[in-house]
């Protein structure tokens, strides 16, 4: 049986005019601000407006430790959504924007997949309202501030060796990585060593994400520090007077898109931090939003849940006040056949054996959800490859846990694939169970805080790291940064820092290469392992067959 593509089914969508989606939420068109007839932001004022409304109910969609093909946590969100709505539950759903360059890398969107799909996808994927173009835009500003204040006489003592502001684009461009800037005479500035990331990995672009306001915003990018004096003391992006400007350049931005699902249900679609250093969940002021209007909010976080969900609870929830009522983690039968060893040319073929030895993996994110004190379920996503005796080998695993596991279609059925789970969550989140709880206080040594992250959810013995980067951690204690919570980058494919032992791995350590600074967003970066903030495009690049067919669609994207 053949399938449709994610483009040809979005393609058939029966989109409705943006304002009825807005209105299924109670926002007057007048509050909308449209972007084409199936877009638009939501306006500063209304925001404003629903403050002292109560919130809706939160839930997190989280998965195990993915297989490089992604296990469809965007598809049951965006699914989960379409269900609650199906049951006759007021519910929106909130995720990150895509960014663009990927897109020309690998084939794969943003925005969910099959029957369960948010749209215009194309769009979505490309350039949809211009936030990204604005983050970029502020970032460089920032940039050629701080080059141009050096040409100037440099009244900062700025070291130019010790710039660690870089540039960005929203491309995947590995020539851009590591440049020499200001080359060609006097007239060009001091020539000094250089580079860019993808936009994603911008701190603006964290900031953007987890700023309440325009106020908290204007605030946050002026802490942000860009460079060391020659005595290391730091300069802001406030001593070049930067912080103002940038807020003028990204005031629209802050405001959360509104889009559709394939359904004609509201979907937030707004900021997209990277995962590894930044949070990887989509912004606050979408979701605080999202909470005064709809009375379930089904949102995502990047990776496994050892990352994406410890996240959401120690950076996103801590900083913004917010508690999931419920948590779902999606497992696939074929990302626990990975998990439990078998190769990817072996994954659509029936192994049970295989799933149980992965579902260690699954159990351990399990356990690691239910000690943040929230209640769990488990969405298994359906591929037409599995077979009802690995998915009962799921569902038993999952009981004998003591949790649930609930077999999903949304992805081939839409809404009524989803039913089942959409009920189950509506049974966990009004049990009122949750008594959501971050993992460690402010107040805890930054050291013992990833000592703490490493042994209780990767289940490590010990962390390593050399005199230098404990030094690094104490200075910033005392320079007033030890209450920032902490944001780990590592592997998402394993509990481990090695890429390649799957399952839920014990006795194992996490070195640490090197930690930074995130002062304006707000959390001190734990690097294990190369992480890479600008990708490279493959051999062959999708780019080389994307184009626009004799109707003016795209084809090539999905
Ligand atoms: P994640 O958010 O976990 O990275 P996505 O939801 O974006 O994953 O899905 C990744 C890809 O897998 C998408 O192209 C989507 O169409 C596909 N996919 C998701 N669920 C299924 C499924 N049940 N069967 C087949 N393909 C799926
Ligand atoms: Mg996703």
């Amino acid at each position: 049986m053949s399938h449709k593509t994610d483009i040809e089914i979005a393609r058939e969508a029966s989109k409705r005019p943006i304002q009825e989606i807005g209105a299924k939420l109670g926002i007057p068109s007048d509050d909308l601000l449209p972007y084409g007839h199936d877009k638009a932001k939501v306006s500063q004022a209304f925001i404003d407006g629903v403050q002292d409304r109560p919130n809706g109910k939160l839930i997190l969609v989280t998965a195990i430790n993915p297989t490089p093909a992604g296990e469809g946590k965007t598809t049951t969100t965006v699914g989960l959504g379409d269900g609650l709505n199906r049951i006759g539950k007021k519910a929106a759903i909130c995720i990150r924007e895509a960014s663009l360059g990927p897109n020309f890398g690998m084939k794969g969107g943003a925005a969910g997949g099959g029957y369960a799909q948010v749209v215009p996808m194309e769009e979505m994927n490309l350039h949809f309202t211009g936030d990204f173009h604005a983050i970029t835009s502020a970032h460089n500003l920032l940039a050629a501030m701080i080059d141009n204040h050096v040409y100037w006489g440099n009244e900062q003592d700025i070291d130019v060796r010790r710039i660690v502001w870089r540039r960005v684009i929203d491309m995947n461009d590995r020539a851009l990585r590591q440049i020499t800037a200001s080359l060609g005479g006097v007239a060009n500035g001091f020539p000094r060593e250089a580079g860019f990331d993808i936009t994603v990995a911008s701190e603006v672009m964290a900031i953007l994400c987890l700023a309440r306001d325009l106020k908290d915003l204007q605030k946050r990018l002026g802490d942000m520090i860009v460079a060391y004096r020659r005595d290391r003391t730091p300069v802001y992006a406030r001593d070049l007077k930067a912080d103002g400007a940038m807020t003028v350049l990204l005031k629209d931005a802050m405001q959360p898109n509104l889009v559709q699902t394939l359904e004609n249900n509201p979907a937030f679609v707004h900021g997209g931090p990277f995962a590894n250093i930044a949070h990887g969940c989509n912004s606050v002021i979408a979701t605080t939003t999202a909470l005064k209007v709809a009375d379930y909010v089904v949102t995502e976080a990047g990776f496994g849940a050892d990352l994406g969900a410890e996240k959401f609870m120690n950076i996103k929830c801590r900083k913004a006040g917010l508690a999931p009522d419920a948590v779902v983690i999606v497992a696939t039968c074929r990302a626990l056949k990975a998990n439990g060893g078998v190769g990817k040319a072996d994954l659509n073929k029936e192994n049970v054996e295989a799933v149980k030895k992965g579902c260690a993996n699954l159990g351990r994110h399990i356990a690691n959800v239910k000690s943040f004190g929230v209640p769990v379920v488990v969405g298994i996503n359906h591929f037409v490859s599995d077979t009802d005796a690995e998915v009962q080998a799921v569902k038993d695993y999952v009981k004998a846990q003591g949790s649930e596991a609930i077999l999903c279609k949304h992805w081939a059925k839409g809404s009524e694939g989803i039913e089942d789970l959409a009920k189950k969550v509506v049974q966990l989140a009004e049990s009122g169970s949750s008594q959501f709880a971050p993992l460690y206080p402010d107040e805890m040594p930054l050291f013992e805080k990833i000592e703490t992250i490493a042994t209780r959810i990767y289940h490590a013995d010990e962390v390593l790291a050399d005199q230098k980067v404990r030094d690094q951690l104490h200075a910033w204690e005392e320079q007033g940064y030890g209450n920032l919570p902490i944001c780990m980058a590592k592997t998402q494919y394993s509990f481990t820092t090695d890429p390649n032992r799957r399952g839920a791995p014990e006795h194992h350590s996490v070195p640490v290469r090197e930690v930074r600074l995130s002062a304006g967003a707000g959390f001190v970066v734990v690097i294990c392992g190369e992480i890479m903030t600008m990708p490279g495009l493959p051999r062959v690049p999708s780019a080389e067959t994307i184009r626009l067919n004799d109707a003016g669609q795209i084809e090539g994207l999905f």
